[in-house]
């Protein structure tokens, strides 16, 4: 058995894992007062599980970061006071464990791959920003340090809207189809079209919401659902260069906006096959991500226990080389 940590920027979910189960599975709140205070609010709900659950062979780590993952160290987070963080060493000598800690976009690809039985998987996770992860061979693929895979971060237009995430670039995909830039698009267009259905609904308040766009699509809103048509065409682009890139067996489309696929799901998938390589797409599945609101606790807890036996792998390798040279 081992833990799965989840860390999001309202939450802290954590649970014992085995294999892809998730069980005794609590929740608090995120304390984002300070690091100090985050990692103290962890441990306090770590300790709470293993009363509950018992001791666990490793803890694994998920978080809205970006991770040197050979060190385990933060780089800098998204909406969580951890930046600079030498996380798995600080969490190691807290709990007397072995810690392994990744990117929370990371860990929910590794989740999706266990829980669908695909080796080769990439996962988008359209949230607030959007999140990319890859597994290949069955192993999380993370460039030189950790920080790769960032496929929200791949060019789609070059003179696109500025990226919303901490990045320099224009035209991203998460500059197209993330929460944030939903809000974008939704809010132009009551400012723009102040007759329009959106508008009214809002009231004229400057700030409209991803909800309030998916219900005004939902209504039949015909520039609401402009945006979606929008939002499913970059996606299908995004889609097309990460099949083109990794020819996964899967690509799957998850996190929050997920929940609204029936507005771009299809779209984006009609999309991506006119634009795809066709040897690859023939072989490739486009699918929503099956792991539900556990898939983050999974994640991380699958991480930990890859990790464990890949350090049993290695110390077993090791003794054998030794005999052969005794
Ligand atoms: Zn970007």
């Amino acid at each position: 058995m081992v833990l799965g940590v989840d860390v999001g920027g309202t939450k802290v979910a954590v649970a014992a894992v085995e294999g892809v189960t998730a069980t005794h599975t609590l929740e608090h709140p995120t304390v984002r007062v300070s690091t100090d205070a985050l990692l103290d609010g962890l441990e306090h709900a770590v300790h709470r599980l293993i009363q509950e659950a018992g001791r666990p062979d490793a803890i694994g780590v998920g978080v809205p970061s970006q991770i040197d993952y050979e060190t385990g160290t933060v780089e800098s987070s998204v909406n969580i006071p951890l930046t600079g963080v030498p996380l798995r060493e600080e969490l190691g000598r807290r709990f007397g464990l072995p810690v392994f800690v990744d990117n929370d976009a990371n860990c929910a690809a590794l989740a999706e791959a266990h829980i669908v039985g695909a080796r080769h998987l990439v996962m988008l996770t359209l949230g607030t920003g959007v999140g990319g992860g890859v597994v290949t061979d069955g192993r999380t693929f993370r460039g030189a340090h950790g920080l790769g895979a960032e496929l929200g971060h791949m060019t789609i237009n070059p003179d696109g809207p500025p990226c919303p995430g901490n990045c320099p670039n224009r035209g991203c995909l998460e500059a197209y189809c993330s929460g944030q830039a939903l809000e974008r698009d939704a809010s132009e267009l009551a400012k723009d079209k102040p007759d329009s259905p959106l508008a009214g609904r809002v009231g004229g308040r400057a700030e409209v919401s991803g909800h309030e766009l998916v219900s005004a699509a939902d209504d039949g809103d015909p520039d609401a659902l402009l945006i979606f048509e929008n939002f499913a065409r970059m996606l299908g682009v995004g889609i097309a260069t990460c099949v083109n890139a990794f020819e996964p067996d899967r690509l799957a489309i998850g996190g929050g906006l997920s929940r609204a696929s029936h507005l771009f799901f299809d779209r984006a998938i009609q999309q991506a096959g006119s634009r795809a390589l066709p040897a690859l797409w023939r072989r490739v599945t486009i699918a929503l991500a099956e792991g539900g609101a556990d898939a983050g606790v999974i994640g991380a807890g699958v991480l930990a226990s890859v990790e464990i036996a890949r350090d049993r792998d290695t110390e077993n390798s090791h003794v054998t080389t030794t005999k052969g040279i005794e």
